[in-house]
């Protein structure tokens, strides 16, 4: 996922600017604001050219403001701290990357020096072993990419013609923001899981080992019955699996699913949801992972990558990413005999 989706972006890098010197903003072409609870709110990627790509979270702690994935490009992040900012009338101090993806960890260094960065071990690790070679793919391969999804876009239809807007986003973001990068590193780093008291709320950091990628991070807000899980859960959208292990994945999604103390999930990518988007992603695993295995049982592995992708997940987005799926479903298979 990290090539495709690591096209996000960035335009013009600023020094930080100070609490008491920014510019208010309650609206951003490149994300929605929605709130969850008094004090909690999701900002949702702007599918229409927006710059943000992930999904993020605001939360009033009550005396500290906590910011969750602060997008791919400095410039939506720049905008989502001015707007957290002015919802609770405070700097943001903490800010926690979900896992090591550009979409999910480049607004870093909008928040930088106030705030103090927070992921797993292996995510800090990853993004200071990924992103220099990552930002180097990405200005040599972003400006051919944008000019093909440009191309296809304009010959396009049905669902193609809708998600290719999302994609050129992307490319575009990518390539604003490139030159202007900061790798800003998290400076606490946990394992396992991290509560984080505040004087109105208290939120907990659990990692997902396994899931998406070798370490995810989930916020959970007890008091809320809300989670932030990041791209452990896609809504209406192919999920990413390359960088992930699929079996362990499900097995966390089931555990999501069975636990009644939340009732509301934000994804990494899609809309806010209930336990119904849980489910679905789940279905996506059983249906793709059958699949799979009935092409490997009967040795149709190639025919299998030349079918159309199945009538129920047609309308979802990323679905550049299912033939990627079914390939590495194939080769986990393999490996396994
Ligand atoms: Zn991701």
């Amino acid at each position: 996922m990290l090539r495709f989706l690591l096209i996000f972006v960035y335009f013009c890098f600023t020094t930080s600017q100070g609490f008491s010197q920014k510019k208010k903003a309650k609206t951003s072409e490149n994300f929605v604001l929605e709130q969850l609870a008094p004090g909690v709110w999701a900002a949702i990627h702007n599918d229409q050219y927006g710059k943000a790509i992930c999904n993020a979270g605001i939360v009033d702690l009550g005396d500290k403001t906590l910011v969750f994935d602060p997008f791919m490009t400095p410039q939506a992040a720049r905008e989502l701290r001015a707007i957290a900012e002015d919802l609770t009338n405070r700097p943001v101090t903490i800010v926690v990357n979900s896992h090591f993806h550009n979409d999910h960890i480049r607004g870093n260094q909008e928040f930088t020096p106030f705030a103090t960065i927070i992921s797993s071990t292996y995510t800090r690790d990853q993004i200071a072993l990924m992103e220099p070679e990552q930002q180097q793919w990405e200005k040599h391969h972003a400006p051919a990419l944008l000019k093909a999804t440009k191309k296809i876009y304009n010959s396009a239809t049905g669902i193609d013609r809708e998600e290719l807007p999302m994609w050129i986003g992307y490319y575009e973001g990518m390539m604003e923001s490139i030159d202007n990068l900061v790798i800003t590193l998290p400076d606490i780093v946990f394992n396992d899981s991290l509560w984080i008291l505040g004087s109105k709320r208290n939120v907990k950091l659990v990692e997902f080992k396994n899931c998406h990628t070798a370490s995810d991070v989930a916020l959970i807000i007890p008091s809320d019955r809300i989670a932030f899980l990041g791209d452990i859960l896609f809504v209406q959208r192919h999920p990413w699996m390359a960088d992930g292990e699929p079996a362990s994945w499900q097995a966390s999604l089931k555990h999501l699913y069975e636990d009644q103390s939340i009732s509301t999930y934000v994804p990494g990518h899609g809309a806010v949801c209930d336990k119904r988007g849980l489910k679905s992603l789940q279905d996506y695993f059983d249906n793709i992972q059958q699949l799979t295995n009935s092409a490997m049982a009967d040795s149709t592995q190639s025919l299998l990558l030349t079918q159309p992708i199945p009538k129920q997940y047609q309308n979802w987005y990323f679905s550049r990413f299912y033939q990627s799926n079914v390939k590495f479903l194939l080769s986990a298979i393999k490996h396994q005999e």
